[in-house]
């Protein structure tokens, strides 16, 4: 299979341009037109085999995943995804493995909608980078830095259901579809994060765990938080392990694809309307609160110390 083969079932999947796209796929580079009053949000992940997904992972689970945890990104910053460049490293001649994975990219890439407009091909070890591109409205991007002492801080979903289900495949187990799909097929709180513009005074997507991403705000706000354990959600796939056991998970666990943001007290009523607007469960877990750091309050009002956070590259 030739480079030219390859990108020419990328071109073919990608389809037609949308009104905004100038020109896509198929000369040197994309042209794209930034409707007035808007700003572009740019973001960039790489997603490499052995170190994001197992080596005997799924061809349309890397492609659904790639996209997400960029999609994901954008969303934190409650922008509106609108074009995704794919650049795909992989070993020669695999052309049902090239096919499934445009499949899994594409067929999310169209639920969302965002078109593909360009990208790169090329023969060497499986790595996937895909890059970005969103609308927000001018000024109205949500940051890390806005939150303020008083503000509801609050999570999307179930945090932890992806960190559970790596375990227990650890564990030689078995997971089950809920875990399965917060792990392999992430959905990007898209609807949520362009919702919150405007009303959240910070944002972020915890992708390396909630406690090392609220951690993020904390330290761009200069403001501490303080989670209170016993509001954190539940869910009946989690429902095995007993406490401190859940908390710790759900607190350090990697690889959810949630939104954790802050919301001024004055915005409380908002939740319900902006639940399901954004599509998804929303659970205040704490509150800002002066001082420097996160502190985790047990059910008996003791603090409760979760460990090392997060995962990290180099260490
Ligand atoms: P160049 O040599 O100018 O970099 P390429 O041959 O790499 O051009 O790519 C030709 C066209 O195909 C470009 O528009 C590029 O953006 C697009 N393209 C290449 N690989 C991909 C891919 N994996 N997905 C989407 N578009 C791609
Ligand atoms: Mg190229």
């Amino acid at each position: 299979m030739a480079e030219f083969d390859l990108i020419e079932r990328f071109r073919r999947a990608a389809g037609d341009a949308d009104r905004e796209t100038v020109l896509g796929i198929g000369d040197d580079a994309a042209i794209l037109d930034i409707p007035q009053g808007r700003q572009l949000v740019a973001t960039t992940d790489t997603l490499n085999s052995g170190v994001h997904f197992p080596d005997n992972a799924m061809a349309a689970d890397i492609g659904h995943k790639a996209l997400a945890v960029n999609l994901s990104d954008l969303a934190a910053m409650g922008a509106e995804p609108r074009w995704v460049l794919l650049s795909l490293s992989m070993p020669r001649g695999d052309m049902d493995f090239a096919d499934g994975l445009i499949e899994g990219f594409m067929s999310l890439a169209r639920e969302v909608p965002v078109s593909l407009v360009g990208g790169d091909t090329c023969s060497g070890p499986l790595s996937v980078t895909v890059t970005a591109l969103g609308l927000a409205p001018a000024g109205g991007a949500l940051q890390r830095s806005g939150a303020r002492d008083g503000d509801l801080v609050v999570v999307s979903g179930v945090p932890g259901l992806a960190g559970f289900g790596l375990r227990q495949i650890g564990e030689g187990l078995e997971p089950g579809p809920d875990l399965i799909q917060a792990l392999h097929r992430p959905i990007p709180r898209v609807a949520l994060g362009a919702a919150l513009v405007g009303k959240a005074s910070a944002c972020i997507d915890i992708s390396d765990g909630l406690l090392a991403d609220l951690g993020h705000i904390v330290e761009a706000s200069g403001c501490g938080a303080e989670i209170r354990l016993d509001r954190l959600p539940r869910h009946q796939s989690l429902e095995g392990l007993g406490e401190p056991d859940r908390w710790r998970l759900q607190l350090t666990g990697g690889d959810d694809y949630e939104l954790c943001f802050t919301l001024p007290e004055r915005h409380a009523e908002l939740l319900d309307d902006l639940a399901v607007t954004g599509g998804a469960g929303l659970t205040v877990i704490g509150w800002m609160r002066g001082g420097p750091e996160i502190r985790c309050l047990a059910p008996d009002g003791g603090s409760f110390e979760a460990g090392s956070a997060g995962y990290e590259h180099f260490t």
